[in-house]
């Protein structure tokens, strides 16, 4: 995408974005939203808009060719990773102090205006953003900033109030159906509205764990087998059924084993008593606790094994 009038599903930050490519854009937007929403390529389109010679993106102009060889000096782009403050002197590339004393302090190289782009803006360390907090507070006057988060919560308020905040949602069916391609009904449900994981659904390692789970909700012998091999599935990382690129992390893969799950129970006996356990399941994975999924695991499992094969003494 290279053109914000390609943005689809998105009529808020469409319209929002449009109207500061036409004017001002200012010192800083928060794009924020769920995953696989459109935040980053309605951020690539609108610093490529901005920048191209002809300002549609065209693809051939000089500025647009920079930006798509990922060579453009006025386009810093940060990795999707922690950022931190660097050391005073020498600082590594892509820490804030290395931005302000070697890029920030100087004018844009090629044109009027530079980009700096966090697409993890919620792994900027503490330090870090509270420098960053006062570049904002005098933002330079050929920079602009572009911070990308799931939600408005995981920066400093001081932050969010120096933007401006632009919303993204997740997708109407419609446009789930014109942009995912060949989605059956199944796996539209368990998308819910993201593209995010979309790739996923095209690997071995879902065929796989949609088969597993279909059997663990048959025997008690497969559910065992299920716990473990989802288990296993942090230390190997499903390397051998699971594409190196696509980088997929572990709380993501447990939270589309809850889906999955979900999915399976729809229409089974004992839906109602089953479908608690996996809710609670996925509300608790995220929360910030190192081991706690360990925890979680057993205990989901051991529901499922009492609720689907024990019943007589579950009482
Ligand atoms: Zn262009």
């Amino acid at each position: 995408m290279h053109n914000l009038r390609e943005l689809k599903g998105q009529p808020i930050a469409s319209r929002m974005m449009s109207s500061y490519l036409q004017a001002h854009p200012p010192p800083l937007m928060v794009l924020h939203g769920p995953d696989g929403t459109g935040k980053w390529s309605a951020a690539e389109a609108f610093i490529q808009q901005s920048m191209c010679e002809v300002g549609t993106g065209c693809g051939a102009c000089p500025a647009c060719r920079k930006i798509l060889r990922g060579e453009h000096p006025d386009f810093i782009r940060f990795p999707e990773d922690r950022v931190y403050i660097g050391e005073t002197t020498d600082p590594a590339d892509f820490t804030v102090r290395w931005l302000l004393n070697t890029r920030l302090c100087y004018t844009p190289f090629d044109g009027p205006m530079r980009y700096v782009l966090f697409p993890r803006a919620d792994l900027i360390q503490h330090e870090a953003e509270t420098a960053l907090l006062k570049t904002l507070e005098e933002p330079p006057q050929h920079t602009r900033f572009l911070f990308l988060v799931r939600n408005l919560d995981d920066l400093k308020q001081t932050i969010v109030s120096r933007g401006v905040p632009i919303p993204f949602r997740l997708l109407p069916e419609t446009v789930m159906r014109e942009l995912g391609g060949e989605l059956s009904e199944a796996e539209l449900r368990l998308l819910g509205g993201s593209l995010h994981l979309a790739p996923f659904l095209k690997t071995e390692l879902f065929r796989k764990m949609s088969e597993m789970v279909r059997n663990g909700l048959e025997h008690p012998q497969a559910l065992v087998q299920l716990e473990k091999w989802i288990r296993q599935g942090e230390q190997k990382r499903f390397a051998d059924l699971l594409p190196q690129d696509e980088g997929f992390e572990y709380l993501e893969l447990l939270d589309i084993f809850g889906l999955l799950l979900l999915e399976n129970l729809t229409g089974h006996p004992q839906r109602q008593s089953l479908a608690p356990a996996v809710f609670e399941f996925k509300a608790q994975l995220h929360r910030e606790m190192s081991g706690l999924h360990h925890y979680l695991l057993g205990r989901l499992f051991q529901k499922l094994d009492r609720i689907l094969f024990r019943r007589e003494k579950a009482g």
